[in-house]
């Protein structure tokens, strides 16, 4: 699906539903992101918020053994000042150690944001160093010398980016194995978009079947890794699919997209489940219908979701219709290129700004799973027409997206990135040398 034409808000919670789909039922539930950390700190007097990334370690810069230590972030509409005042340290020494940082010129108080992590460290009772974290890059530092007076540090990593290779089989889901490997959630997710629509992650990943990705993990000076970025290269290799893609931006248009070794890209022109995390309950086909009781042809596929799943554009196209349609209940129909018309019932609501006439792109939220006109339960019913004819969207053959051979110089470069990629995944192979990378990232602050 084209998330690059979703918000930002729709972006994550998309993100979260391709998620559900993946891990199958719900095992996002209540799981944290385990950091490894290696001072325990002694924190004293009331609990206070506790971040769980790791947002400064004093053993890294040869401090005193910490005796406790507060670890908070800025609250919405609070300021720094506020902020400290909230700590169980001696006010005076907090906005002493606030003010050197703000006189050296390495804060703006009027340009912090709510989340930003602060921790105070307290030795013998007194405020030993004050450290805001401002993301993985920067930190600053306000440490306590010998005369009472606070020194303002700044600390800046200069991060390269490393490449990880990261391959293995699936047990139970590629969720649990990739976490397993230390894949990040977003990481886990871009892999599945790229391969959203030759796959569905409920039905057609079984135990067994391989997967290999790349993504860049930039580490800091000292080589430790600081966070993960992109996912350059994703294979699947299973019962259903047997395919490699590389990201690759094409520079005429500057839009990122996967490709195929030959140059084609992963997109396609309608996606097969036009929603995440749904179980297919019916199938096209003959059948007897569950409320008449005749048999007669099931024109669509049905897909068991809970009330209120979203459900996506299959592709780019015009809204012909999306208004109660007697036994399909709420309907939206969408008519794409090339004589392609899809159309999703028993919805329990429209998207947003969903009606006839609205042009809608691909992975748009066009309306949510209900139960509306002739249904038994929660469910979306999808149907594909070609020029008018019902098809099973399953089996559809769909038209590819874009074709880098259609265009010879970009080819070329296209060709000269797989190749690169191909010298990296040779490189992490065993018995040819260890993996570029093995990391633990704390969770971004
Ligand atoms: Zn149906």
């Amino acid at each position: 699906m084209n998330l690059k034409a979703l918000s930002k808000g729709t972006r994550s919670l998309l993100a979260l539903v391709a998620l559900a789909g993946i891990v199958g039922l719900g095992g996002l539930a209540g799981r944290t992101l385990s950091v490894d950390s290696k001072a325990p700190s002694v924190t004293s007097g009331p609990s206070l918020p506790v971040l769980a990334a790791q947002v400064f370690d004093p053993e890294d810069y040869g401090l005193p053994a910490v005796l406790s230590r507060y670890d908070t972030t800025l609250r919405r509409r609070e300021t720094l000042s506020g902020l400290l005042d909230r700590l169980e340290v001696n006010r005076l020494e907090a906005h002493q150690a606030l003010s050197g940082l703000i006189q050296a010129g390495y804060l703006d108080p009027r340009r912090t944001l709510p989340g930003l992590a602060v921790s105070a460290h307290l030795a013998n009772g007194q405020l030993d160093t004050l450290s805001l974290n401002l993301g993985p890059e920067r930190r600053l530092m306000s440490k306590r010398m010998p005369d009472g007076t606070y020194h303002p540090i700044e600390l800046k990593a200069r991060l390269s980016r490393v490449p990880r290779v990261v391959s293995g089989t699936i047990d139970s889901s590629l969720y649990e194995t990739a976490r397993a490997q230390d894949v990040g959630d977003q990481q886990i997710v871009d892999f599945a978009q790229v391969f959203a629509y030759d796959v569905d992650f409920q039905r057609e990943v079984h135990p067994g079947d391989r997967f290999e990705m790349v993504y860049d993990v930039f580490v800091d000076e000292r080589g430790q890794p600081i966070r993960r970025g992109a996912v350059h290269y994703a294979a699947l290799h299973g019962r259903v699919t047997d395919k490699s893609f590389y990201r690759f931006t094409t520079p005429d248009d500057d839009v990122t997209d996967y490709f195929e070794a030959n140059g084609d890209s992963a997109t396609r022109f309608l996606m097969k489940t036009p929603i995440n995390g749904a179980r297919l309950s019916s199938s096209f086909g003959r059948r007897r219908h569950p409320i008449s009781g005749y048999t007669r042809l099931h024109k669509g596929t049905d897909f068991a979701a809970p009330t209120g799943t979203p459900i996506f554009a299959a592709g780019h196209g015009v809204v012909e219709r999306a208004s109660r349609y007697g036994g399909y209940g709420h309907y939206v129909r969408i008519r794409h290129a090339n004589g392609y018309k899809t159309a999703y019932a028993h919805m329990s609501r429209y998207g947003r700004g969903i009606r006839a006439g609205r042009q809608v792109r691909q992975g748009d939220i066009i309306g949510y799973v209900g139960s509306t006109g002739a249904s038994t339960g929660p469910h979306l019913h999808y149907e594909v027409y070609v020029h008018g004819e019902p098809v099973n969207a399953m089996r559809l053959k769909l038209p590819t997206g874009r074709k880098l051979s259609m265009a010879p110089e970009m080819l070329e470069m296209f060709l000269q990135v797989r190749d690169d990629m191909d010298a990296v995944r040779a490189a992490a192979r065993p018995p040819a040398g260890p993996a570029l990378v093995s990391e633990v990232i704390p969770p971004a602050p």
